[in-house]
């Protein structure tokens, strides 16, 4: 008989985990790891450190290249998913190779969120997701000294102290939208104003910018309904949201992430979902629930690898840590965290 064929499309910490929960409980399966992006598995929440200097680029990346030959995983870097055939099951990559599995995981995170009011100035703004995202901040860096930032996700926030350490002056726009998913409250707009204010930064009160202007390549002008300014870079950080684009005409559920139920199976069998790019069935509130954040991604990635595997565990989140944002239910646990 061949060899199980498990492939996990992804190679983030959901990804990661599932792959070695797969390889401790069915050592002879096939294991096949795919990610899009050419560079090895790495931990977002350094980028903010790598931009300023403070780590190499080396301390990115989580596991070496051995790691996933010493556990016979098959890691296919710069492997776009496009397309995925449910019924033959199959998985079309970008260029066009063709490959089959038995069990599948997707796994394929979040991408940066710009509101769609910004999307008109998007290619004026730099955003952080990946290390090669990193490089252009740091590139940019070397050329300008004032930055303005828009949002006020955590990230944001982590980016920000890294600037400030480097002397660069910042200027931040904080609205409505700026902590998502958190929702905006009074009390949380006054702590963030208060500690950006004590750090140096410029706190501009305004609800939305009306005009971006490049001026030349490191300088751009910036109006709001109140005033006009110049800048050398713009950072947008509003959350980040799944990558599930291309597996709109899959056949398989998808609201704001893929919808799973409790077991993260999608209506396919084998197949199921884990980390940020999964809208999980919550039975007690009858809903779907969703997360950004590292703990969630991997504790993900090992329920859906056990599932796949045919045991029964039920991924849970507790009530309080929800919060209803624009209808869906959101657990903003790390969100917390500031
Ligand atoms: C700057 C920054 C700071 C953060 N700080 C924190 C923090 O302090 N604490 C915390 O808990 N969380 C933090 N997060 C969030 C955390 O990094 C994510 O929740 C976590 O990485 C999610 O893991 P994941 O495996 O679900 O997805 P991701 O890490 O997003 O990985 C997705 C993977 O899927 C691959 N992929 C996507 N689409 C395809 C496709 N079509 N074909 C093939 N491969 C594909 C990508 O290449 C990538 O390898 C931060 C995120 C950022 C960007």
């Amino acid at each position: 008989m061949s060899r199980q064929s498990f492939v996990i499309i992804g190679n983030g910490p959901a990804a990661n985990q599932a792959a070695v929960s797969l390889r401790n409980q069915s050592s002879d399966s096939k294991i096949t790891l795919l990610s899009k992006d050419p560079f090895r598995g790495y931990l977002p929440h350094l980028l903010p450190d790598f931009i300023s200097g403070t780590i190499g680029e080396e301390s990115l990346y989580f596991r070496p290249h051995t790691h996933y030959k010493e556990r016979d995983i098959f890691l296919r870097l710069g492997q776009k998913a496009v397309e995925v055939d449910f019924s033959k099951r199959i998985i079309v990559l970008e260029h066009r190779e063709i490959i089959s599995f038995d069990g599948l995981i997707i796994a394929t995170g979040g991408k940066p969120r710009i509101p769609e009011y910004y999307q008109l100035f998007e290619d004026l703004m730099l955003t952080l997701k990946t290390p090669v995202d990193a490089r252009l901040w740091i590139s940019k860096l070397e050329r300008v000294d004032s930055i303005l930032m828009l949002g006020g996700d955590l990230t944001s926030l982590s980016l920000t102290r890294a600037l400030l350490k480097m002397g660069k002056t910042i200027q931040f726009i904080i609205n409505e939208d700026c902590f998502w998913p958190v929702p905006f409250s009074n009390q949380i707009y006054e702590a963030v104003t208060q500690r950006l204010g004590s750090d140096g930064v410029e706190v501009i009160h305004c609800n939305k910018i009306k005009r971006v202007t490049r001026i030349d390549e490191n300088l751009v002008e910036v109006e709001t309904n109140s005033m006009t300014f110049r800048t050398g870079a713009i950072g947008a950080f509003f959350g980040l949201v799944p990558d599930v684009r291309f597996l709109v005409r899959s056949g398989l559920d998808i609201d704001r992430g893929i919808l799973v139920d409790e077991f993260l199976k999608t209506r396919f069998e084998d197949v199921f979902v884990a980390g940020d790019c999964a809208q999980v069935y919550h039975p007690a509130l009858r809903t779907y629930w969703g997360s950004i954040g590292y703990q969630n991604a991997t504790t993900l990635g090992r329920i859906a690898a056990s599932n796949l595997l045919g045991s029964r565990v039920e991924a849970m989140v507790a009530p309080e840590s929800l919060f209803d944002v624009g209808g869906v239910k959101v657990n903003t646990s790390w969100w917390m965290e500031f």
